[in-house]
């Protein structure tokens, strides 16, 4: 364990300071090595009425402030998450895996980058606005619930907090518990910014105890949540008794096409890195890639050129590439799907379910890439959240975008191709967004899902519209 890392002792986050668990705790484990590494309260629907007494409290008063103010807030905020960067990263790697050079700059690194773009909306954002006779003002739309996954623990957090809290909302967030620490530093960074008592809140626990108890609140308006379809559906079913707004940030399978047309070896090197980054567990991880079938062998020689360059071992470790996934019920079920998919009779490439050389250990697993996969079959049409690529073999240009579209989920995509020929593919995908030959990253691009990924849009001024009721005043 590295000696700059200390962890505070179990407490949730309410009304502005810590408060301690007064009954069971949830041990957090270093997927790297399977040591307990610090605790966290199994909170209970108790101290989230707690949390949602304090958000209702610092409602009115929050609600009232000018939304330059609280982007000012908001922007000190990002510089704190900014000066905190090592032992944000530090922390994330401990609690969930993640290399330490991917924690420094997407775990830690991103979520400041967001937090001050969205400040930067309040200035020219439309609060109110006049439609013929009707003044219309957009209001914040209350207490917002926020339930985070792991996988990019901080991140998951910042795209729902920061814009529920520029609108106006106050807050109460239940991280996951494989992951909960970060939470608590961005509790301390909003204190120390100024952020009034009672806007943020944090109730530590599992997702049956706490998350339900969030999601069937009635003092809560809407809840916002990142995760699986499973729990996503559940989460609407809790919220439609007390008919509350519910955001649905799902899970996916997501396509990079590679046109016949697309340089290639581009086109396999990122359409790898997209499947196996951060272990596997993106939400909008390329993790099916579709070939031209005469490009089929040429493909995968290339990615297995590139899988050479992936490094599997400690996270902690400067250099590597990827470390172990999140936790060992993690593995056990990336290992089925590995199994399956060899049962379903898919060319295995590279990787498999067996144990990796030299880390008897932790959660690690093999990268894999699969080739010859049945677009059908179980490896892929489900999501397996682990550094698995299915290569399936395509015809035409409507073989390919029938294969894209031909599961549950529609959350992201790739297309790589001559660019005219790469939109109109793009245009035909059924997902919430597309990257176009690599595509560049922006953080004002709304971000969401079709289908069974979900509904809503994060980040940006769509992020921002979520956590925002319309009011039209009639002169
Ligand atoms: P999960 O659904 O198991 O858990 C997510 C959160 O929900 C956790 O905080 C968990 O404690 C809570 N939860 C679990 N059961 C609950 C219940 N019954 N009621 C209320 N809350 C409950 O998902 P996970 O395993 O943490 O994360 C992986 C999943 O998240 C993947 O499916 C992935 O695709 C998805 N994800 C989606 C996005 C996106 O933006 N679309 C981003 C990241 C992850």
């Amino acid at each position: 364990m590295n000696s700059e890392l200390s962890f505070p002792a179990p407490a949730h986050w309410i009304d502005g300071r810590p408060v301690p668990a007064d009954g069971p705790t949830i041990d957090v484990i270093n997927p790297a090595s399977d040591a307990v590494i610090a605790a966290v309260p199994a909170g209970t629907a108790a101290d989230v009425d707690r949390a949602v007494a304090a958000a209702t409290a610092a409602f009115p008063g929050w609600a009232a402030t000018a939304p330059a103010e609280r982007a000012a807030i908001i922007q000190r905020v990002s510089d704190g998450l900014r000066a905190r960067n090592e032992q944000l990263a530090l922390t994330i790697t401990a609690e969930m895996g993640a290399p330490i050079t991917l924690s420094r700059t997407a775990q830690a690194g991103l979520p400041p980058v967001v937090t001050a773009a969205t400040a930067g909306l309040a200035a020219d954002f439309p609060w109110t606005e006049q439609i013929g006779t009707s003044l219309i003002v957009r209001e914040p739309v209350g207490v917002v619930g926020a339930i985070t996954p792991w996988n990019f623990p901080l991140q998951q957090l910042v795209t729902k907090v920061v814009p529920a809290m520029l609108a106006g909302n106050t807050v109460v967030l239940k991280p996951a518990e494989l992951a909960p620490l970060s939470a608590r530093i961005f509790a301390e960074v909003a204190a120390e910014a100024g952020l009034p008592a009672g806007v943020f809140n944090v109730v530590q626990g599992t997702g049956p105890v706490v998350g339900e108890a969030i999601a069937s609140h009635r003092g809560i308006d809407l809840v916002s949540f990142t995760g699986s379809t499973a729990t996503g559906k559940r989460i609407s079913v809790l919220g439609a008794q007390t008919v509350k707004r519910v955001a649905l940030e799902l899970g996916g399978k997501s396509a990079s096409v590679i046109l016949r047309d697309a340089d290639v070896p581009a086109a396999v090197a990122a359409s790898l890195d997209s499947a196996w980054v951060n272990s596997g567990q993106v939400c909008g991880a390329y993790s099916r890639l579709l070939v031209p079938a005469e490009l089929r062998d040429r493909v995968v020689e290339l990615a297995l050129a590139a899988a050479a360059e992936y490094s599997v071992g400690d996270p902690m470790r400067e250099g590597t590439r990827l470390g172990p996934v999140a936790s060992q019920a993690q593995r056990q079920r990336v290992v089925s799907y590995l199994e399956r998919g060899i049962a379903e009779g898919a060319t295995l490439v590279t990787g498999g379910p067996g144990p990796v050389e030299g880390l008897p250990g932790g959660a690690y697993v093999r990268p894999t890439i699969f080739a010859d996969v049945d677009p059908d079959s179980t490896i892929a049409q489900e999501e397996i959240f682990g550094p698995v690529l299915a290569i399936i073999s395509y015809t035409d240009d409507d073989h390919a975008v029938a294969i894209a579209n031909g599961t549950i989920y529609g959350l992201s995509g790739a297309v790589f191709g001559e660019d005219a020929h790469a939109m109109r593919i793009a245009r035909r995908m059924r997902t919430g967004q597309v990257w176009v030959n690599g595509g560049r990253m922006n953080v004002l691009a709304p971000f969401g899902g079709y289908k069974q990924s979900g509904n809503g849009r994060e980040m940006g001024r769509f992020g921002l519209e979520e956590f925002l009721e319309t009011k039209a005043i009639q002169l």
